[in-house]
Order: structure tokens, then sequence, then C-alpha cells
């Protein structure tokens, strides 16, 4: 099989990161693409945002032609994410949907992320592994009550304890001989009041006993699926991510995204905190990518959405009438996307994501502050 090769995913090559559109093209670009190919999962987390309309059986997938056709029209694309549901939960979807869409990124040099909960034998994951670059995982266990409480959060007829203490193991286990055979896993953990005072430990068991290569922290927002937990205040999370970077293992990199924190915002402490994120070995803050260079596409219905817009915009359109690129225009030149796009090249800012603005700045208007930016910084937009 022809294939192109890839640069090796590493602090200095983050593919996910929106700003490289900007290097690249000078403005943002729809460079990824999400599919949602599942809706089946074996778990039901209180925070998953498919956690409730999971189904037991999954609908027709519109066909395998229209969506890579789809994919062949963007000629920007960098970077694919699966994410379900468990992806690798049904077997049907794994030979209809998942391995097409990896061979057909392995082929075009693009880099693929899967979300997974890695709790499923781990023949399923060795079968993918070659066209795997990054394999995403929620850690949001600080203790295996959590996991078995809030990991199945959602689900009516419950397993027994010992069950699903197995299927905690076999993440582990799974994670650590993933990463050993050269995987690149990643651990995302959210910052909220569940989590917080267990951070050292999981960052523990991320790094030491899953071997992960990467631990990722997003603060929580509150967004309806993640109702049940906890948000932490504003001056609470830049507190924990201050004593995070004390406490962590800096040989470990360590992925900070959508934080509140912004360098137009006036605030002593958020600065020093910038500077002390900036100047940490083996760290690196991300732009997100959702609204930014990223639109996600239902392989059911072909609606496409902007996640984490979502309870805003809705479905803004289908793949079986437009083209993706064309929907990403539209939606840059939306209300709602303009209101949050501002740029900071300075900064190589991109704005908040718009949860973060709705949660901890209403009132504040980027477009005004991105304005105050350029003036203090005498920067020109290209
Ligand atoms: S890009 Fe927006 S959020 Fe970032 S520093 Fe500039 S004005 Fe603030």
């Amino acid at each position: 099989m022809s294939h192109l090769r890839k640069s090796p995913i590493s602090i200095q090559n983050d593919p996910w990161e929106a700003y490289l559109d900007i290097d690249k093209h000078g403005h943002l670009t729809l460079s990824n693409v999400e599919f949602t190919t599942t809706n089946l999962c074996n778990m039901r987390c209180s925070h998953c945002a498919v956690g409730y309309t999971l189904q037991t059986k999954d609908p027709n997938t519109l066909p395998m032609k229209l969506i890579l056709q789809r994919l062949d029209e963007i000629p920007t694309l960098r970077t694919i994410s699966i994410t379900g549901g468990e992806p690798m939960f049904s077997k049907k979807s794994i030979r209809e949907v998942v391995k097409p869409l990896i061979k057909y990124a392995y082929q075009r040099g693009i880099y693929v992320q899967m979300n997974s909960n890695l709790t499923l034998p781990l023949d399923r994951y060795l079968d993918i592994a070659e066209y795997i670059d990054v394999m995403h995982i929620s850690h949001n266990w600080g203790t295996r009550d959590t996991f078995a409480n809030i990991g199945f959060g959602a689900m009516q007829k419950q397993p027994p304890l010992k069950a699903k203490m197995q299927l905690y193991e076999q993440m582990i286990t799974n994670a650590n001989h993933l990463s050993e055979q050269g995987m690149f896993v990643s651990a995302e953990t959210m910052l909220n009041k569940s989590t917080q005072p267990h951070l050292e430990k999981i960052h523990h068991e991320v790094v030491y006993d899953m071997k992960c290569s990467r631990h990722e922290i997003h603060p929580m927002y509150p967004a309806d699926f993640a109702s049940q937990l906890e948000v932490l205040s504003l001056r609470e999370i830049k507190s924990t991510i201050d004593s995070l970077l004390d406490r962590r293992d800096p040989n470990t990199w360590m992925l900070f995204g959508t934080l509140p924190i912004f360098p137009c915002i006036g605030d002593e402490y958020d600065q020093q905190l910038l500077s002390k994120l900036q100047s940490a070995p083996n760290v690196t803050l991300r732009n997100d990518p959702d609204g930014r260079s990223r639109l996600n596409v239902n392989v059911f219905t072909g609606d496409v959405i902007v996640t984490d817009f979502g309870d805003e915009t809705g479905t803004i359109s289908n793949i079986q009438s437009d083209k993706l690129t064309d929907v990403f225009n539209q939606w840059l030149n939306s209300s709602l996307s303009q209101s949050i796009n501002c740029h900071c090249p300075k900064f190589k800012c991109l704005g908040p994501n718009l949860l973060v603005k709705n949660m901890y700045y209403p009132d504040k208007n980027f477009k005004v502050q991105e304005q105050l930016m350029h003036e203090k910084y005498h920067q020109v937009l290209m």
C-alpha cells in the first residue's frame, strides 16, 4: 500500500493545533474533520457528550463513497478524529466505517486520532495500531469508585461492581501495552470538583502505570451533558493548574487546552501563570480546534455540527447536500463564529472557546479586546 510519510507527533508537531493553519494559509482553514462513527458503547459516562443518546443498535451509515468524496474535496485536510460511542465496540462499524476511514487517511498522509475508552480486549486495538497516530482516552478517575459511578452514571441497568473493575484494569493494562509497543496514547483529564483532589494520583497513573506519551488537561465547562459534575471557579482552575505544574513529571508532555486564560485579560496572576506555562519544559497550550479548524460529521445522518457549539447552532448542514469546505466557510462568516474569532499573532492566540466565554467572560467583547491588543502591540493582520 502506498502512503505518505508523516512526521512523528511531538511538542514541536501537534497537527491538531489550529494555529498551523494560520502559519500555513494565513487564515483559519478546515484542516480537521471529526467523525462520529458509532452510537454504541460499553460504558455510559456521566460526562460523555453522547452519553444520553447512546443506542443499542446503530442505524445504517451513509455510503462510504460519499464520505470519502467529501474528504477528497478538502485540500487542506491534515487530521481526522474518530469518535463515538466507543469506536472499537461494534465489529460491524469497525469493518464498514472505521477501517475505511483510517486506511484512507493512511494513504493520504493524514493524521488520525481515535477517542476510545480503551476498555475492550487488547487485540482490537492492536489490529488498527499502525493506522492510529493518537489514541486518546479520558482519565477522570480519581478513585475506582468514581470510575464505577461516573463511568456508568448514565446506564439504567448497572453492571456488577466486579465487571466494572475489570474494565478499569483492562484500560490501564491496554494503555500500558499499547504505549510499550510504540503507540502514542494521550490521556485527557478534565479539571472539575471530582478530579481536582486526585490530580496527582491521576497524573501518576497516566505517566507511570499507563505510560502515556501525553497528559492533556482541560477545564470542564458546563455543557448539558456535564451538568451532574461540578465546575471549578475561575480562581480554582488557575490555582489547580499552578500546582499541577509544580507537581507534574516534567519529562512527560502535558498539553493544556481550552484554558480560560488570555493575554488580553489584564490580570496579573493570569500573566504570571501564562509565563509559567510557557516556560515549563514539555508543556504546550493548544488553541481550541472546534470552530477554528474542525467540523464534526455524523456518518449515519450526514449532519454537520461544530462540537461545543452544538447547543447554540444545532446542525449547520449535511454532507449529502454540501461540501465541507463550503460549510466551514459559511460557519466562519456566521455572527456567532465572528463574535469569538479574534486573533493576536504576538501570542499565537485564536480567542476563547464559546463555552469558556459564556462561563467566565459573558460580558467581554473579544473583538474589542483584539482591537486593543493590536493597537498595543502595533500588529496588522494579514
Ligand atoms: S486573540 Fe482574542 S482572546 Fe487571544 S489575546 Fe487576542 S483578544 Fe484576547
